[in-house]
């Protein structure tokens, strides 16, 4: 376990290390690194490694385009694979401006920020996420939306194809000291899940960011294209980002209570009441590309209504039946295209709003919501999430709460891409309308 700068020098000598990337996270969730030899890593450790912030995406200043990355300890692990010219290292960056303070636009500043106002409060947030994918055939080096389990090219793939495959994405993952807790396919043909065990919101950020460049580079070395897109053929399943929520306080999860209703604390509800609360606005985070609103549709057990419940599956916050330590909440809106940094920000400032202000989530449902008719929905005040990225865009734009978790500088950045997203999408003419009108109009 590496905790100082000390052990990230002996943990180089002891395995030869070569390379050293850093990493960190532009607002839209993406990696960006870069690769320094071994020889600067005392530079790196003790004053860090400057970089252009004006060409990363949301980083842009004005005035300051010189950004430093100062690289955490504790994220460095050995990346396992592409080691012939020599062996390779990560650690993750936090960003900050030239004069040392952090930059309010690094993601992972965010997130820090929201938990240290948790901590404050006397919890700590972890987050459990459930990330799906798909993998795809490739053709003459092009990614298709072949599903590579099924379909008219079985015979070149064995039915454990996958099997292996995913076995190899986990074992990858369990050397970058992730603990798997389950690996199965999911409902659609091609389409996989990989649960990895909890922990603080920030570990798991970092993981989610890890995780998806790690099922990329694998699937990649076997020929194959994986992809977190969230709905990539209509008519089937999607591919959500399930996140599961708790926060532990000195008596261990807040969650729980042995003889609340439902054997959940009122921390819980109020939690619920909270990220009720803004989930509109939260979505445009959670949710933030066209893309992500095709998912987000009646039939495939994605969420489509603003409820919670117990056990049922079709709300949007779900009580797994666990208690104890695993009390927790399962958010099931977020997909993996978000930024897992931002994302458990605006989720943790909701959820602690809720606890502060004590919010009444309301009755919970129990019935499948997609049998309920609109009269029924509307007899139980259940509403619907925004169906388009500029819907939910237009209420973060007015979420105060959510404005003061961001801070303005993510907020607007996130505002200026949904909209520019939004706009690209509305102007184009899809095959749809020409399939629909070129004929008959
Ligand atoms: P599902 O019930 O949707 O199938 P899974 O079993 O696939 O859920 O995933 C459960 C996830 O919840 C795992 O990532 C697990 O580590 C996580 N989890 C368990 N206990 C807690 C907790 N107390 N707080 C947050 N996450 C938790
Ligand atoms: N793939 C579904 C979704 O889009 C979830 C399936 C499940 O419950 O695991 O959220
Ligand atoms: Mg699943
Ligand atoms: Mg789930």
């Amino acid at each position: 376990n590496i905790h100082t700068k000390e052990d990230v020098i002996k943990a180089i000598e002891q395995y030869d290390v070569k390379f050293i990337r850093l990493q960190f996270s532009d607002i839209q969730g993406i990696v960006k690194d870069v690769e320094i030899p071994v020889t600067q890593i005392e530079k790196a450790l003790n004053e860090g490694i400057s970089f252009d912030g004006s060409s990363i995406e949301g980083f842009v200043r004005i005035d300051e385009s010189d950004m430093v990355l100062k690289p955490d300890v504790s994220t460095f692990a050995i990346l396992p694979w592409n080691q012939e010219k020599g062996v390779v290292a990560r650690m993750i960056c936090d960003v900050h401006l030239p004069n040392g303070e952090p930059f309010e636009g690094d993601p992972r500043y965010v997130l820090k920020k929201m938990l240290r106002e948790a901590k404050e409060m006397g919890y700590e947030f972890n987050v459990g996420p459930e990330l799906e994918f798909f993998m795809f055939k490739k053709e003459n080096g092009e990614a298709t939306t072949k599903p590579h389990d099924f379909g008219r090219y079985f015979e070149f793939a064995p039915a454990d194809l996958a099997e292996d495959i995913r076995r190899d994405i986990v074992l990858t993952l369990s050397d970058l000291n992730f603990d798997i807790e389950a690996s199965h396919h999911e409902v659609a043909f091609g389409q996989h899940e990989i649960d990895f065990k909890y922990s603080d919101a920030l570990t798991t950020a970092d993981n989610v960011m890890t995780f998806k460049y790690v099922t990329r580079t694998v699937a990649k070395l076997h020929g194959l294209h994986a992809t977190f897109m969230p709905k990539p053929i209509y008519g089937e399943n999607g591919s959500g980002m399930h996140v599961n929520l708790s926060l532990f306080g000195n008596d261990g999860n807040a969650f729980y209570n042995p003889n609340g209703d439902m054997e959940i604390s009122d921390v819980a509800r109020w939690f619920i009441g909270g990220v009720l609360r803004h989930i509109r606005g939260i979505t445009a985070v959670t949710n933030p590309i066209v893309n992500s609103y095709k998912r987000l549709v009646p039939g495939y057990e994605a969420p489509v209504y603003i409820s919670w419940s117990g056990a049922n599956r079709t709300s949007l916050i779900r009580i797994p039946a666990a208690r104890g330590n695993s009390t927790r909440l399962e958010l099931r809106n977020p997909d993996p295209s978000c930024n897992p940094y931002i994302a458990f920000a605006a989720i943790l400032g909701a959820g602690l709003e809720g606890i502060r202000e004590k919010i009444d989530p309301g009755e919970k449902v129990e019935s499948n919501i997609f049998e309920l008719s609109d009269q029924e929905r509307a007899r139980l005040n259940i509403d619907t999430l925004p169906s388009m990225i500029n819907e939910t865009a237009s209420h973060l734009e007015n979420d105060e709460l959510l404005r003061d978790v961001l801070g303005p500088h993510v907020h607007n950045n996130i505002l200026r891409i949904a909209k520019a997203e939004w706009e690209d999408y509305r102007i184009q003419v899809h095959d749809w309308e020409v399939n629909r009108y070129l004929n008959s109009i």
